[in-house]
């Protein structure tokens, strides 16, 4: 690990000031992630800002008219228990729940979740200098690629770690930030964008960039969501892939949709063909099976990670079957 400094910040601007926008400060949540990115050298910011006793940033989860606003330290363990969350945004819930180990939980906070970057064997090693890292070629494509993506892979194919990620994204959540330049409000799907060349993360958020909140619109009447993982073993371990899925239902007939998948994208990835699958049809195994054919249509699997196809279509079908008589209340 390289020597960096330390500084502790006390409000947002004050943040946002030591940032800079070079890129070279970091701010520091939970230190889940970042922490051992450091210890691995896939980081290597010149100096840390804490932003723990930001009070700005721990607002808590907090209902308004049309929405629930989560502050960016709230902490998983947080977001698992949370009893509206529970309720009325249960795969945000239950993917909080499913994520890590509840010491994990207790430590890192919402913003992290989000910002965490990918678990790629190959990006985690000192030993290589991948494109990601700057580099000049992804030696996962032709190598040990046994977790990576199936969609929008190239020139980077890791899959996006967070099961937060996946869930909010499929309810429509969007991310408010502060940097230099003021504020502004972002959309999950427009803040994960696939990395490209001149912009090697996975987010569309500035080097001088705080996340403060996340924002939750108030799902319909008679919408269910809910979130699966599957997992080598059965915790402390990041999703082979994952599936968020909402439904809502007028009577006996499917009104909308919203399909996220985790662990097969560099980001997480919303699968709108399985959407339009199910939405004006009858909730029934078949329009399921038609749902998750239509899901993965444009997979394309590398050598090693064929077996993630038939287990997002598995999963997807058994997430919908869960909903269907949920919805139906
Ligand atoms: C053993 C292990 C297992 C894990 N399993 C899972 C899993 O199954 N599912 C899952 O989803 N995650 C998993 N994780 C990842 C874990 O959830 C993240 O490390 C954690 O959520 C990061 O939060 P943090 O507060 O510790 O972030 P930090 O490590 O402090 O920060 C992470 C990144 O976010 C940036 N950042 C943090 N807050 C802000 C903010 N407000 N504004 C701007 N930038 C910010 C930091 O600069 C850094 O780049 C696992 C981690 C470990 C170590
Ligand atoms: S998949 Fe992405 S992170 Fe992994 S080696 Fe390739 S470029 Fe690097």
């Amino acid at each position: 690990m390289r020597n960096f400094a330390y500084v502790s910040a006390g409000a947002v601007d004050e943040a946002i000031e030591l940032l800079g926008q070079d890129g070279a400060t970091r701010p520091l949540a939970g230190g889940t992630d970042l922490l051992p990115l450091m210890k691995e050298e896939a980081a290597a910011p010149a100096r840390l800002v804490d932003i723990k006793r930001v009070a700005e940033l721990d607002s808590g989860i907090q209902e308004t008219a049309d929405s629930l606003t989560l502050g960016a330290l709230t902490r998983l363990a947080d977001i698992e228990e949370h009893p509206l969350l529970r309720q009325r945004y249960t795969a945000v819930a239950e993917a909080a729940g499913v994520a890590a180990t509840p010491q994990l939980r207790n430590m890192a906070t919402l913003g992290g979740n989000l910002l965490q970057r990918p678990r790629c064997w190959y990006f985690r090693s000192p030993q290589f200098h991948c494109w990601l890292k700057g580099g000049a070629s992804c030696p996962a494509r032709e190598g040990e690629n046994r977790l990576h993506a199936l969609f929008g892979g190239g020139p980077c194919y890791a899959a996006h770690p967070s099961d937060l990620a996946t869930a909010l994204l499929a309810l429509d959540a969007s991310v408010h930030l502060k940097g230099r330049a003021g504020e502004r409000t972002v959309a999950l799907a427009e803040f994960f964008a696939l990395p490209e060349d001149g912009r090697r993360v996975e987010t569309t958020l500035l080097p001088d960039e705080l996340a403060l909140r996340l924002h939750l619109p108030a799902p319909a009447p008679g919408t269910r969501s809910v979130y699966l993982k599957a997992m080598d073993r059965k915790t402390w371990a990041f999703a082979l892939v994952s599936v968020a899925a909402v439904v809502r239902l007028d009577g006996n007939r499917i009104t909308g949709a919203r399909v996220v998948l985790g662990g097969v994208a560099p980001i997480p990835w919303r699968a709108p063909a399985a959407e339009r699958a199910l939405v004006g049809a009858e909730p029934g195994p078949e329009v399921f099976k038609r749902a998750s054919e239509a899901a993965l249509t444009a997979a394309r699997p590398l050598q090693h990670n064929a077996y993630k196809a038939p287990l997002v279509g598995a999963l997807l079908q058994r997430a919908l079957s869960t909903l269907a008589p949920r919805a139906s209340g």
